[in-house]
């Protein structure tokens, strides 16, 4: 069990929600209770849920099944356990009148299941309900001490591995994406990580200028770009970095001036951060360098997006947002440039804000051989 530094989060909610006018939040799991109380599982079919009250300590719904995970991950006291044949929503009357919620205000996770949301409501007799993501979103973007170290070892294990696969060279022509995409999950996973933070992307040749192509079957042939979009989890925090590679053989036509372009990008984009800046102001300094070679419309996303417990969370570097940046967050730095039917490029690495500017996590070669 390990205090430090939930009690500090909890604390900090807890003020958030006075200030905010809320009574309590409620979360269900998820990452926001990991961030809360160590707890790591997926939201299941039983009522599992912490209730964190403005002016209480908090209240943790446990199925029994979960009893004992619950009390050696976390420091909560007051755990109320219900067994299979008992009914949870009576269980959360009686927290919900205990605590003096009826008619208040409740803020509950972004992604409650429909069905605990309308019997909570029920049970807790609250009609009027707010997002939790509100109040902590602007808490889980400033990363403490422990939280950049997960991350630093996050990106660092994808650095290694992107090392690895470029040094494959000719052996992965001839593979299909599937099966490079499994070799960067093995290497992900010998390395150290926990799985893989979401399911790697390998698209070769025109499958590149596809944003959201994942893998396929199609074999890499000599000369063929192959974008490769990966990463991986270290206590629970995610890692999430692209190259844009050449296997082996020449290039398409066209490929080496686009490749440096978005290299150049990605580079202004990174020296336009520092503490005060807008997130805004991060994307236009990238887009502005893909504009001027050309390819303005081509640049078909926002520049990047904050990487922790979630792999995209706040802040998000996109156009217009006046969101400031400070030191301690994390966010990926991502242009790129998709040629429908040819090639797409796309050179990501995670930057961390420094005091003075900022400092990236992803430090593995960005050339194209
Ligand atoms: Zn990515
Ligand atoms: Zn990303």
């Amino acid at each position: 069990m390990r205090e430090y530094p939930y009690r500090r989060r909890r604390r900090e909610l807890r003020d958030r929600l006075r200030v905010g006018d809320a009574d309590a939040c409620v979360l269900y799991a998820g990452r926001n209770l990991q961030y809360l109380t160590g707890f790591q599982a997926e939201q299941g079919d039983r009522h599992l849920l912490l209730v964190v009250p403005a002016h209480d300590d908090p209240v943790f719904v446990v199925p029994a099944l979960y009893d004992e995970q619950v009390r050696e991950a976390t420091d909560i006291d007051d755990l109320r356990v219900w067994a299979d044949e008992e009914d949870p929503k009576a269980l959360l009357r009686e927290v919900g009148s205990e605590l003096g919620l009826a008619g208040g205000r409740v803020l509950v996770d972004d992604h409650t299941h429909a069905r605990f949301l309308l019997e909570l409501q029920a049970a807790l007799d609250t009609p009027e309900v707010g997002l939790a993501g509100d109040v902590l979103g602007p808490m889980r973007r400033r990363k403490d001490g422990t939280e950049l170290d997960a991350l630093a070892a996050a990106a660092g294990i994808a650095d290694a591995t992107m090392t690895e696969l470029r040094a494959m060279g000719e052996e992965a022509v001839g593979l299909t994406e599937q099966e490079l995409a499994r070799a960067v999950e093995r290497r992900l996973t010998g390395g150290g990580g926990e799985g893989v933070s979401f399911e790697t992307i390998c698209a070769s040749g025109p499958n590149g200028a596809k944003p959201h192509h994942s893998r396929s079957e199609r074999t890499i042939e000599r000369g063929d770009p192959v974008v490769l979009d990966f990463g991986t989890r270290v206590d629970g925090y995610a890692s999430d970095t692209t190259r844009t590679v050449v296997p082996a053989g020449d290039p398409p036509e066209g490929f080496p001036e686009v490749h440096e372009v978005v290299r150049q990008a990605q580079r202004a984009g990174v020296e336009a951060i520092e503490p005060g800046v807008t997130a805004g102001a991060v994307d236009a300094a990238a887009r502005e360098v893909i504009e001027a070679a050309g390819y303005g419309e081509a640049f078909l996303h926002r520049t990047g997006h904050g990487v922790g417990l979630d792999v995209h969370e706040e802040p998000y570097i996109v156009a217009g947002s006046d969101t400031e940046l400070a030191e301690g967050m994390v966010f990926s730095v991502e242009p790129g440039v998709y040629l429908p039917g040819e090639f797409g490029v796309r050179i990501e690495d995670l930057v961390r804000v420094t005091e003075t500017g900022c400092e990236r996590l992803n430090t593995s070669d960005r050339g194209w051989r």
